[in-house]
């Protein structure tokens, strides 16, 4: 088995009325929320896709398709979780994550840290393990319009 492996993953959700903002697990005080068959949690489906791609497990809707009524509403933790089962039991440990989310509103800044601490004890990683970065899209595009919230991130994996 290769040492140290590297995957990445992408999300964009749309921003409707009537839903929640949950981001990175933790819920958000906006007008808006993210549309979606689970919570839609788009930073925690770009880490899972991160997760599963450094060991080549394929993709979030793979493992939790979005055609399973089971998976209606789901935290999306329940994914993040599972996934890391999923990765310990092929032999591998996170070795950290690193991502930001793109959102020309709200302001992510004050709940960054309670993102990081969230995904890393469900990871069971320590905080420096686990980096959340946001940015705007300088109100261009969709995102800058305030339409939608795009994430991305990467995950470098060890062999156990
Ligand atoms: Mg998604």
């Amino acid at each position: 088995m290769q040492k140290m492996r590297v995957g990445i993953g992408y999300d964009v959700h749309r921003l409707v009325e009537n839903r929640k903002l949950i981001l990175g697990g933790v819920e958000i005080p906006y007008h808006l929320g993210l549309l979606g068959h689970s919570d839609a949690d788009v930073l925690t489906h770009a880490i899972v896709d991160a997760i599963l791609g450094a060991a080549a497990l394929g993709d979030i809707g793979t493992h939790f398709p979005d055609t399973d009524a089971r998976y209606n509403g789901m935290d999306s933790f329940v994914f993040l979780r599972d996934t890391a089962l999923k990765v310990t039991a092929c032999g591998y440990r996170i070795e950290n994550i690193d991502s930001t989310v793109i959102a020309e509103r709200p302001k992510l800044a004050p709940y960054i840290s309670q993102m990081r601490q969230k995904l890393a004890t469900t990871l069971e990683i320590a905080v420096a393990q686990v980096n959340v970065k946001a940015t705007t899209a300088e109100e261009l595009g969709v995102v800058g319009e305030g339409k939608a919230i795009v994430a991305h991130a990467i995950a470098a994996l060890s062999a156990m």
